[in-house]
């Protein structure tokens, strides 16, 4: 779940095109390479046309989606995923196989209820807690609800010790896209500090989705947290919201069944092509398997998923030879702070030398608007050459900034170069982690569209002359010193651990 780049005002050529149109370009891009100084590559034509067309792509997400659903990294739904991209490999005749790691706490909602009550009025409004949000007593916890504005230094010292022991509902901006969530990241982050300070009961964040839309937002501070922490449809928060400001007093009972529990064992799925010329070389190209659970999962990150068995089943039935080898990565545990990824570089500690590239897709269905190269200046140049082949799906703008959120991450603290696709917001950012991440919020032509992006991507950097070298310890913290990465790892919580040498610090 990257943040998004600035913004690309560029209107592409695909987006002026008519939907029927994709025929059209796939001879365009088949017949005449995009640029002058990249001599077309009859495999990779042969790749590209096979994942614009028919392919079973979209029948694997809607399994995934609709009939597997929701699938939090220690449910029951997870392991049915894992052992569905296990069979799907299987079927195609890809190598694969399931690579445990430990997550080292279970944490799912098994209901949550609230009910608002005071002077004579009721309402029960839907909630959902947040991740790691702490569990009520079975009958419910009560306390007063009290309005505590934007969460502000100043709102809680309005509220002085009233808020100690109460419930405080947080005002929120509704949530419009990418940007908008980078800053609701952010700003929870700093609002459950201060309630953490305050000694509230429980904090109560006003959805900031419309409607009744509940989502879960991880807390900032994940497993370390000890308060109930909600979010409370936007309708009724408002509703409350209006009420307290009358004078009204309200009382507010939460009702959580939280399943937490200690470390449990967890699996990626890891399917492989073996390199033709240096096997021993590896590219590996992934993206999430586990979601979390109001919705299908389907922008966040079925879609991706099911696009990296779409590559690896095209490459095998194409029968085109990749000279490194090719990773095909369903990680697991992403949602909670990238656990699978992380174990992924644990336990392939010692061939890490040997991954020329890494590549990350988690933005959901929208068009692919370039990379994030994160702090491997020396990619852009390749990238565009590896882009080329595929510029009329373009237009594409790399960006060397590092990002923090997905499955890159211990890659690149580990100074492995590590690509992140960019993609327009389109639907992610309202639907992100909500009940409405569903099927039909994924346009399909987009999705077919990136498969051959990232086709291109994956094919380029495992047929490259040039071998990239893993970034040293020095490098590494340069590019913390000099980004703001470290902003960026406070914010997904991964900040202590790195600084404390307990994850991916490079000796
Ligand atoms: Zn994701």
């Amino acid at each position: 779940m990257p943040r998004s780049s600035p913004r690309n005002v560029k209107v592409s050529l695909m987006s002026r095109m008519p939907r029927g149109f994709l025929p059209l370009l796939l001879a365009v891009l088949v017949t005449a390479p995009a640029s002058a100084q990249a001599p077309a590559d009859p495999a990779l034509q042969r790749l590209t046309a096979a994942l614009l067309g028919p392919t079973p792509l979209l029948d694997d997400l809607r399994e995934l989606v609709d009939e597997i659903g929701g699938r939090v990294t220690g449910s029951a739904q997870n392991l049915r995923a894992v052992e569905w991209g296990m069979q799907k490999f299987r079927q195609m005749g890809v190598s694969a196989t399931r690579e445990a790691f430990t997550m080292p706490d279970l944490w799912l909602e098994r209901s949550a209820a609230a009910r608002i009550e005071g002077e004579g009025i009721v309402f029960t409004p839907t909630v959902a807690a947040m991740p790691w949000s702490a569990g009520t007593p079975r009958a419910g916890m009560r306390a007063a609800l009290l309005d505590a504005g934007n969460g502000s230094d100043a709102d809680f010292a309005r509220l002085g010790s009233a808020a100690k022991g109460a419930f405080v509902l947080v005002a929120t901006e509704e949530l419009k896209d990418v940007d908008g969530l980078f800053r609701e990241y952010s700003l929870f982050a700093e609002v459950e500090r201060r309630a953490a300070a305050a000694q509230v009961g429980g904090l109560v964040y006003m959805g900031s989705r419309p409607r009744d839309i509940l989502y879960r937002h991880n807390v900032n501070i994940g497993n370390a947290n000890t308060m109930p922490i909600v979010a409370l449809e936007r309708d009724g928060a408002r509703r409350a919201q209006r009420l307290l400001a009358a004078g009204r007093r309200l009382q507010l009972t939460l009702t959580l069944d939280i399943d937490d529990g200690g470390p449990f064992e967890s699996f990626n799925v890891i399917g492989e092509i073996r390199g033709s010329e240096k096997p021993e070389e590896i590219v590996v190209i992934g993206a999430h398997l586990d979601s979390w659970d109001l919705g299908g999962g389907a922008l966040d990150n079925g879609a991706n998923a099911s696009m990296m068995l779409d590559l690896a089943r095209q490459m095998k039935a194409l029968g085109v030879a990749p000279k490194r080898t090719i990773r095909f990565a369903l990680w697991n545990g992403e949602e909670q702070e990238m656990i699978g990824s992380w174990g992924y570089t644990k336990s392939h500690a010692a061939e890490l030398d040997r991954h020329v590239m890494t590549n990350t897709v988690d933005i959901g269905c929208g068009r692919i608007t370039g990379f994030f190269t994160n702090g491997r200046a020396d990619l852009l140049e390749p990238l565009d050459r590896v882009l080329a082949p595929v510029a009329g799906l373009g237009p594409f703008t790399n960006i060397n900034a590092p990002i923090v959120g997905t499955d890159n991450y211990d890659f690149m603290m580990l100074g492995v170069p590590n690509l992140v696709a960019n993609q327009e917001s389109a639907t992610y950012g309202p639907n992100y982690h909500a009940r409405s991440d569903e099927l039909h919020e994924c346009d399909p032509r987009d999705l077919r569209l990136n498969a051959a992006i990232i086709g291109a991507v994956t094919w380029g950097f495992a047929n490259a002359d040039v071998t990239w070298k893993r970034d040293g310890k020095a490098a590494v913290e340069q590019l913390v010193k000099s980004t703001d990465l470290e902003a960026q790892m406070k914010m997904f919580n991964v900040w202590h651990d790195w600084e404390t040498g307990t994850r991916s610090r490079l000796k």
